[in-house]
């Protein structure tokens, strides 16, 4: 299966997740503040993935609440980064991490949502209040109900399969159904992104390009009769 686009959330350009690492590094590495670009991308479902920019004091804990409030937080689970066997702790700053740094996050370690956490490169953004933003994020995928192959809308968490409103109403063990959402964790514990406020929105709004010079004012046509 083809890598899913992405919409970035700085210019609203819709872009490859192949070409999505150039296109911020290319288009958007024009601030004041030197940052860090991290992406994040599901273990074992690498179509769910996000870049998001960390300020230099960010710590993995700031990331930690970043991961749980867009993809992963249900019941206040446990959470932890490791790097190949060392768990790391959440007070190190990312900006100590080395540019290739491949992170596991884990997220629940019963039902467990496995993210791979990668430090991408130094970015310069204007200057950000919060510690971590938001740059690009997949297009969620288009799953289709297994019984009518009108569009699914949920999951059912024991048994996995994805079904609309009316084939879930209608199906056996319907207390199980949870919310089809744009995240690894969809269908695991009792995960329904109700945290998730980062909905990309297509009418904007997105900064604008610096405009072109003003043309110089058009002359009044004058009318023969004048
Ligand atoms: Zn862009
Ligand atoms: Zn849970
Ligand atoms: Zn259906």
């Amino acid at each position: 299966m083809a890598l899913t686009r992405g919409n970035c959330f700085i210019c609203g350009a819709t872009v490859s997740k192949t070409a999505i690492k150039n296109h911020i590094l290319k288009n958007h590495n024009d601030g004041d503040e030197r940052c860090i670009l991290i992406k994040a991308e599901g273990a074992y479902d690498k179509n769910y993935w996000l870049y998001f920019s960390v300020s230099l004091d960010a710590t993995l804990s700031a990331a930690d609440a970043f991961l749980r409030r867009i993809w992963c937080e249900c019941c206040g689970h446990l959470s932890a980064f490791r790097r190949g066997v060392d768990e790391l702790g959440k007070s190190r700053k990312l900006s100590l991490l080395y540019i290739g740094d491949i992170l596991q996050y884990e997220y629940d370690f019963g039902s467990t949502t496995e993210i791979l956490v990668t430090v991408v490169d130094n970015l310069s953004r204007p200057a950000q209040k919060e510690k971590v933003r938001l740059l690009a994020r997949n297009v969620p995928a288009l799953e289709k109900c297994v019984k009518c192959g009108a569009p699914a809308t949920q999951i059912h968490a024991w048994e996995g399969g994805m079904f609309c409103d009316k084939c879930a109403s209608n199906a056996k063990n319907n207390e199980a159904f949870l919310p089809i959402v744009n995240s690894p964790r969809c269908g695991e514990c009792g995960y329904t992104g109700e945290y998730d406020k980062w909905t990309f929105d297509p009418s904007g709004p997105f900064p604008q390009p610096a405009a072109a010079p003003a043309k110089g004012r058009r002359k009044k046509l004058v009318s023969p009769d004048e």
